[in-house]
């Protein structure tokens, strides 16, 4: 499919164009393994010298079908899909860094992300940098090491609802040799493009607004395939330098900038580490990409609609949405994401812990889970959760104040959403 088409076109047809008599819908090729006449053109396939499909540990055919509408919606040039949010992001890092190497990350990060940084890969010899978003210019360009590999954030971060500079970040990386790698899972390729900014990678959680509907665990990696290895060539071996585990190839004279980055991890850390998508999961992700854009859309009306109510309510201390032109990154989100930023918000309620988990107690329609970004509306209480070992003064630290709710506003009725919120308040 041609890159002309609206976000909306690619969301719906992108990465599949059946031919005459072929399935409309994109066939799941549930198969470990594929066949091959002689041994002479398996060796080929191992050699990366023709491609083509010989173990679904490395790739598979449905799972790069919907990895190519991601790649399409994104704008890049090459993607892949993994088999979580978790895998996508060690994967996107894992690819151009190692022991001794050095990575910039923003500080307000998924805490999944946070914990794989700052204790998994800082146990393989990787060592981090965590910045505040919010850092002038000249604090970011003095994280710099010569040993930096690659600067980290996310669009709008999970749960603190930040919403990054990509602009800031990626002449600061470009200025210093390296690529901007943006996580985009709440932002979606719908509201941000961060390709369009200057980013070079993006990681997503499919999981979350991708799948849209809490039914399959995913992620993706997708290159911008304009970062240039090769004027970098010191800083990236791996990538310009020749393979011996794949007879010598050297990944970006064979694949050229667009392919080099996608191809390496694909032919190195899947068959490494083997976290490739099921067929299955991709088929249901590529379900929810079809709706995406109209879901979206609802998503963020939801969420401020529900984020206006609450900025008038008595019992509520603060609210934080990018709609709200009282946020702070009001700004932020309309350059970035003029057509809306995503449906999570969360917000104080004045009486501490207590109020919020007597709130939250007394909700019906919001269920509590550890989750965001779903069809049903929920929400979650990280204070007495998923920051739970974290005492007052750590909550206050980490800018997650125990009582902090963080709510994923569904595609429910925003009146309905409203009379729930309003009736649990009215009781506490
Ligand atoms: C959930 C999430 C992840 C991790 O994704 P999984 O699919 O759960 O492994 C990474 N980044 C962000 C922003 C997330 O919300």
């Amino acid at each position: 499919m041609k890159n002309n088409y609206q976000i909306e076109t690619k969301c719906v047809q992108g990465g599949y164009t059946p031919g005459n008599g072929e399935p409309r819908q994109i066939p799941i090729i549930q198969s470990t393994t594929f066949k091959y006449e002689s041994s002479a053109e398996m060796g080929k396939l191992f050699d990366l010298e023709a491609s083509g499909y010989f173990y679904s540990r490395l790739q598979n055919p449905t799972c790069d079908t919907v990895a190519a509408k991601i790649c399409e919606m994104e704008g890049g040039s090459a993607a892949m899909l993994t088999s979580s949010g978790q895998a996508a992001t060690f994967f996107s890092v894992f690819n151009i860094a190692g022991a001794g190497d050095h990575i910039i990350s923003s500080s307000t990060i998924y805490g999944g992300t946070f914990n794989l940084f700052a204790v998994t890969m800082k146990r393989m010899g990787i060592d981090f940098t965590f910045i505040d978003p919010d850092c002038t210019e000249e604090e970011l360009n003095a994280a710099f090491r010569p040993n930096t590999k690659a600067v980290f954030g996310e669009t709008i971060s999970n749960p603190a609802l930040v919403v990054l500079d990509i602009e800031k970040f990626a002449n600061a990386a470009h200025a210093h040799g390296v690529p901007l790698i943006i996580d985009n899972t709440f932002a979606t390729p719908v509201n941000c493009r961060p390709f369009e900014f200057g980013a070079d990678i993006v990681t997503h959680s499919t999981t979350k607004y991708m799948d849209g509907h809490g039914a399959a665990v995913g992620g993706c990696i997708v290159d911008s395939g304009k970062f240039d290895w090769n004027a970098h060539a010191d800083k990236f071996p791996g990538l310009t330098t020749p393979d011996e585990s794949y007879h010598g190839i050297t990944y970006t004279e064979r694949f050229g900038l667009g392919g080099a980055y996608i191809t390496k991890a694909t032919a190195q850390l899947m068959r490494d580490l083997g976290s490739i998508q099921s067929p299955q999961s991709a088929f249901l992700l590529n379900m929810g990409l079809e709706s995406l854009h109209v879901r979206m859309q609802r998503h963020c009306e939801n969420a401020a609609a529900v984020a206006r109510f609450l900025e008038g309510h008595e019992k509520i201390a603060q609210v934080n949405h990018a709609s709200l032109p009282s946020c702070k990154y009001y700004a932020l989100a309309k350059k970035y994401m003029p057509k809306g930023t995503c449906g999570v918000i969360s917000f104080c309620i004045k009486g501490g812990r207590d109020a919020a988990e007597a709130f939250m107690g007394h909700l019906k329609l919001a269920a509590i889970e550890t989750h965001v970004a779903d069809a049903r509306t929920c929400c979650l209480h990280p204070a007495s959760s998923t920051h739970r070992q974290m005492n007052d003064a750590e909550l206050l630290a980490a800018g997650v104040s125990p009582d902090l709710v963080r709510l994923s506003c569904g595609l429910e009725s925003a009146d309905d959403l409203i009379a729930d919120i309003a009736q649990a308040l009215d009781q506490i």
